[in-house]
């Protein structure tokens, strides 16, 4: 048997980070000790809440932009086929979980449910049709079915066929074995086990202000404690910063050369919402486009079933939004705190180099309802006013840093591992 020393970890933030980070720790390093901070009242409220995300569980079945066409128009999918095989490590993981009865119900958190790509105009159909062609040899991809058939895409898609008049070329692919995952629902329940039958203590009201490092190479976190009013200090030899929107300040705080010549972005989501049953029923998959030509792929807009607090509903977007605050629940400080000498030229260099993302979030920003509701007739041409609702979803911090390949201010768009 092995003994290692016994090791203490602060996670800061319970979003799915901190809730899979910990369960993971947990099962292989048991004696552990444990400790999560959080700055709300109960796990997962921010960006992994379900009304805060699409709840689409990657695994490039239907988005785009997972697949790369080349110069040369061949099409790259060693994306897609990395994306797709770290979806399969995460359900083994949640199969596992179910399995040992560390959570239940596994129908509250992940529902079988189909993904679609949906194009028109006839670039992106040959696009979608030469993706198609390359990812159905694949073994995963081999379920993919490919259709320009109206009648076909009809019994695919009702609602968004129904009352189509444009005559421009329009194509889908689509794969049953799609998923829609509630990761608010996922992250309480591996919380909940956490701090049950595990005994790790969660702390809530509790927000991390300050992280230092100690002469020992030891971390001491700085918690302020809003309902007892105090001020706490803990060490601990591994911090995670599962802070979400939260976590370029605190990483800022750590003063590690990696904190240096970075900075973020806030960008909140906004998704029209119908809860109609009549116009809900008729749609019962995911809906992924292809993102406007010179814009990210966090702007490619889809048609989402959901199934969140026992009700199905139809969520469409995200349309992008912006305010200064790096969480839902943050400061109107938060932008403004962020910009150090050392990353206000990364910053500027960033908005200098993409000016097409600046002019696309501006309209996006300055969009009204009925720009919005244009948008979604693109998907279902039918849609009223009065059967859609605006809501405010998540917040994305878009990490800009200097990075060796590209130079100054890059914006990246995937999630950032700093250690
Ligand atoms: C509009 C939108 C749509 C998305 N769609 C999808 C999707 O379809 N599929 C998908 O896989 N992903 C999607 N995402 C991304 C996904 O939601 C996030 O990657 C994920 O939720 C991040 O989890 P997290 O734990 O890092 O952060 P969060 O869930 O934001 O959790 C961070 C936690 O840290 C706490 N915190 C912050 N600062 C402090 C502090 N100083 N001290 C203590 N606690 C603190 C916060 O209160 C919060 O509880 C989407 C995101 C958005 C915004």
């Amino acid at each position: 048997m092995h003994n290692k020393p016994k090791k203490e970890v602060i996670l800061i933030g319970a979003g799915i980070m901190s809730a899979t980070l910990g369960t993971l720790l947990n099962k292989l390093e048991p004696s552990w000790n444990i400790k999560v901070f959080e700055k709300l009242d109960q796990a997962g409220k921010e960006s992994s809440n379900e009304w805060n995300n699409a709840g689409t569980g990657h695994a490039a079945l239907c988005e785009l932009n997972y697949t790369v066409e080349q110069p040369d128009g061949s099409i790259d999918s060693s994306k897609a086929v990395e994306i797709y095989e770290q979806f399969q490590l995460s359900k083994q993981f949640w199969g596992h979980l179910v399995e040992a009865n560390d959570i239940e119900n596994p129908q509250d958190f992940i529902r079988p449910l189909p993904h679609i790509s949906f194009v028109y105009g006839e670039n992106h159909v040959d696009f979608l049709k030469r993706r198609y062609q390359s990812l159905s040899p694949l073994p995963m991809f081999e379920a993919m079915k490919y259709t320009e058939d109206p009648e076909k895409l009809t019994e695919w898609i009702p609602l968004m066929m129904k009352n189509r008049t444009s005559e421009e070329p329009i194509a889908a692919t689509k794969v049953e074995a799609g998923t829609d995952v509630n990761f608010g629902e996922l992250t309480r329940k591996m919380i909940d086990h956490l701090e049950g039958e595990n005994a790790i203590a969660v702390q809530y009201h509790s927000t991390v202000t300050d992280i230092k490092r100690l002469a020992d190479h030891s971390w001491e976190v700085r918690v302020v404690n809003a309902v007892e009013g105090t001020i706490e200090h803990h060490t601990a030899d591994v911090v995670f910063i599962g802070a979400g929107g939260g976590a370029i300040p605190l990483l800022q705080k750590t003063n590690i050369p990696e904190s240096k010549h970075i900075g973020g972005f806030p960008i909140s989501g906004e998704f029209l919402v119908c809860q109609n049953p009549d116009i809900v029923n008729q749609h019962t998959s995911k809906v992924y486009g292809k993102e406007p030509d010179g814009t990210p792929p966090m702007t490619v807009p889809h048609l989402d079933r959901r199934y969140i607090d026992g009700q199905s509903s139809l969520l469409f977007g995200p349309f992008a939004g912006f305010g200064p605050k790096f969480l839902k629940k943050g400061s109107n400080m938060d932008l403004l705190g962020s910009i150090k000498p050392n990353n206000v030229m990364t910053l500027l260099s960033a908005g200098a180099k993409n000016l097409p993302l600046i002019k696309y979030s501006i309209e996006q920003v300055l969009a009204t309802k009925s720009k919005r509701m244009e948008s979604l007739r693109t998907f279902v041409p039918g849609a009223k006013d009065e059967d859609w609702e605006l809501i405010t979803a998540g917040k994305r911090v878009q990490v800009i840093k200097d990075t060796d390949d590209s130079g100054r201010g890059v914006i990246q768009f995937g999630t950032e591992i700093v250690h």
